[in-house]
């Protein structure tokens, strides 16, 4: 059950975190823009989620919204990197065990 729409302060889609509870009942966020999921299991976790989602809503339009294209910018680069860097590593090699009885 989805509760409010926030904008989300990993990736600053405006309106792209849901907040709600799950099947269980149990708080949990989600974002359509960045596809990060949680579980906010308590009300400090959940006050805390709506403090930086306000943070980030109220001061997009401004210089806000250059540091989040900066941002934006570098976790692109971030993942550039570890992506060569993954493909550049050695693979490692499974040993096949022999099991005795
Ligand atoms: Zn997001």
């Amino acid at each position: 059950m989805r509760l409010t729409e926030q904008t989300c302060p990993l990736c600053g889609a405006p309106g792209g975190l849901s907040l709600g509870l799950d099947k269980r009942g149990r708080p949990f966020s989600r974002c359509w823009g960045c596809g990060t999921q949680a579980f906010l299991k308590t009300a400090q976790a959940v006050g805390g989620m709506l403090l930086l989602s306000e943070t980030i809503r109220d001061g997009a339009g401004g210089p806000l919204e250059e540091w989040l294209l900066k941002a934006r910018s570098r976790g692109e680069e971030f993942m550039r990197q570890v992506t060569a860097a993954a493909a550049a590593a050695p693979k490692r090699v499974v040993e096949e065990k022999e099991v005795t009885r």
